[in-house]
């Protein structure tokens, strides 16, 4: 069992830190606060993602940029990571008669934030959580879903794949479960809290580009687009010499399209040089492999409660990916957490580190928010301007 808070001192390798949810921003966070000393308990509800097999859902690659790297490399993952992902260099452009137009992240010599790297989160989570397990004074719980707690008493209530529950308390719980976060539905239950959630009417979809005569099908060190008025589709390379090709379209337009054939005649149409590159057949496949997954973005404030919890990543502020921020912004969140630590040395406190967290973070949280969401919004309101859309698109991506 746990420690209680009557057994804790004031000094931190006795205080127990709960991170709720083992994602990229949890097993990250959880290593921030195992480096400060703190006995860390990460329970993720999932099973060990680097023992499963089959993992259900999302594969998403993502882009990481000046801001994520700067998170990694104050717990010493930076190098480790980076070397696990492709450099992109530049955006490449495919036009519907399959044109190819080359646009750079930045001027000559001007030093570009948005130049970024391409990693697979799952690797990266699986990295995240070996790196996490390598302190002494870190211990990972899988299949604990979060059901219920306690801002009172910092008493969490885990359910287990066998039936059984759990209870355990810490001094501090840290949310990083998601965009969906049960943690937060606590906060949702107390006055002057502030949440608003916006599904956007566009869904996604992933598809597979496999490699040819074992080399990238097109060229790796890019990020390709597909520009096409009320939709668009993105290409980002993985290490497996695989792309990752990215569908965006409003929900109404990917039901509208039911059998094999309506795929293949929406991509004749479209993304006539993807049939080759995919296969018709894959096509026909896996466009009904898995519906379209929806977008969300929620806004909140304050982002902690007294001095039991705080709420980081995507539990905090899901955004929409049309400024390819998230995982970032929710890195940058560990980072400024941990700089107030310093700052204020480590103290939990009612009046001191979380509510300096919330005053700090929730702005600029919230302008991450609004750029991505202007973006889309932008996107779609000028869908006949094609010189528009297009400055737009380079903009988000
Ligand atoms: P998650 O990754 O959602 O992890 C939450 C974890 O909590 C999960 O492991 C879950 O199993 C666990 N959990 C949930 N509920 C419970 C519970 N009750 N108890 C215990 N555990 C629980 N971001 C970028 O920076 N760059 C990009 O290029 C980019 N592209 C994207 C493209 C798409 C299509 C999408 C949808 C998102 C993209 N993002 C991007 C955003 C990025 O994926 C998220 O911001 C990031 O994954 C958030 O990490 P997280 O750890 O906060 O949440």
């Amino acid at each position: 069992s746990i420690s209680t808070m009557e057994e804790t001192t004031s000094r931190s390798s006795s205080k127990v830190v709960a991170v709720v949810g083992g994602g990229l921003v949890g097993a990250l966070n959880a290593c921030f606060f195992a480096k400060r000393g703190f006995q860390v308990e990460l329970f993720e509800a999932r099973e060990d993602i680097r023992r499963a097999r089959h993992v259900k859902g999302r594969s998403i690659n993502l882009a990481l940029s000046h801001r994520g790297r700067q998170a990694l490399q104050h717990v010493g993952m930076e190098e480790k990571i980076v070397s696990q992902g492709i450099p992109m260099n530049a955006r490449m452009i495919h036009s519907p008669s399959g044109k190819l137009s080359s646009i750079p992240y930045g001027k000559k010599g001007q030093v570009d934030f948005r130049k970024e790297t391409c990693l697979m989160c799952r690797p990266v989570r699986c990295f995240a959580l070996t790196e996490a397990e390598t302190y002494p004074n870190m211990q990972l719980n899988f299949d604990h879903k979060l059901q219920d707690w306690s801002a009172e008493t910092g008493l969490m209530t885990f359910a287990r794949s066998d039936g059984s529950v759990q209870e355990i308390q810490a001094d501090l719980i840290v949310g990083c479960d998601g965009a969906f976060s049960a943690i937060r539905k606590q906060f949702l239950r107390r006055s002057r809290f502030n949440y608003s959630q916006t599904y956007i009417p566009h869904g996604y979809m992933e598809l597979t580009m496999p490699p040819v005569h074992g080399e990238f099908a097109m060229e790796p060190n890019y990020l390709h687009i597909w520009p096409r008025n009320t939709f668009m589709m993105i290409a980002l390379p993985n290490l497996d010499k695989t792309f990752t090709c990215t569908l965006f379209m409003p929900f109404e337009e990917f039901e509208k399209i039911t059998t094999g054939e309506e795929v293949m005649e929406f991509f004749h149409r479209y993304f006539p040089d993807t049939i080759p590159l995919i296969g018709a057949d894959a096509l026909k496949r896996d466009y009904f492999r898995l519906p379209a997954q929806a977008m969300v973005s929620v806004k909140c404030s304050p982002y902690h409660i007294g001095d039991k919890c705080v709420l980081m990543g995507d539990a905090a502020h899901a955004v929409v990916p049309f400024y390819g921020q998230g995982m970032n912004a929710g890195f940058e969140d560990c980072v400024v957490f941990d700089e107030m630590m310093e700052q204020f040395k480590e103290d939990l406190s009612k009046c001191v580190v979380l509510p300096e967290y919330t005053r700090v973070r929730v702005p600029d949280d919230h302008a991450i928010a609004d750029l991505a969401m202007y973006n889309y919004v932008e996107m779609r309101a000028h869908v006949n301007s094609r010189w528009f859309l297009f400055r737009k698109l380079l903009d988000s991506f």
